[in-house]
């Protein structure tokens, strides 16, 4: 299922994005419908659905994933910025290659909807 995603397609260069960090392990890009100044997506090459199906193997990489998101956040100049990981639909995942939403330079109200 994760090879046929969107993020798949980017991972693979089938589809253009706005590149803002990549390495080894991971990508970053800007989210094609920001919901706040800064958005940006932090996805892992590897074909991960979602936090539900995470391994321990993938312990590593998920805090790099987060290191990365700081990385992009400080060079953004955030101070206060949110990383969401939405997981499932019902909580509003719409594309299943695990990403997480670097959000800021806005207020971020609490609770999400
Ligand atoms: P989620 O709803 O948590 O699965 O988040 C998926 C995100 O991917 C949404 O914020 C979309 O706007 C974003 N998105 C979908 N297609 C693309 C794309 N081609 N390039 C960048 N962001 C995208």
């Amino acid at each position: 299922m994760t090879g046929e995603t969107i993020f798949g397609k980017i991972l693979s260069g089938e589809i253009p994005c706005d590149e803002v960090y990549s390495d080894d392990q991971c990508l970053a890009f800007r989210d094609i419908a920001p919901q706040a100044p800064v958005h940006i997506l932090v996805i892992p090459r590897k074909p991960i659905e979602s936090l539900n199906t995470i391994q321990e193997e993938d312990e590593g990489l998920l805090g790099h994933l987060l290191l990365v998101a700081k990385k992009i956040a400080h060079q953004n100049d955030l101070k206060d910025w949110r990383a969401v990981i939405n997981t499932g639909a019902e909580a509003g995942q719409t594309v299943f290659h695990l990403h997480v939403h670097l959000m800021g330079g806005r207020l971020l109200t609490w609770p999400p909807g």
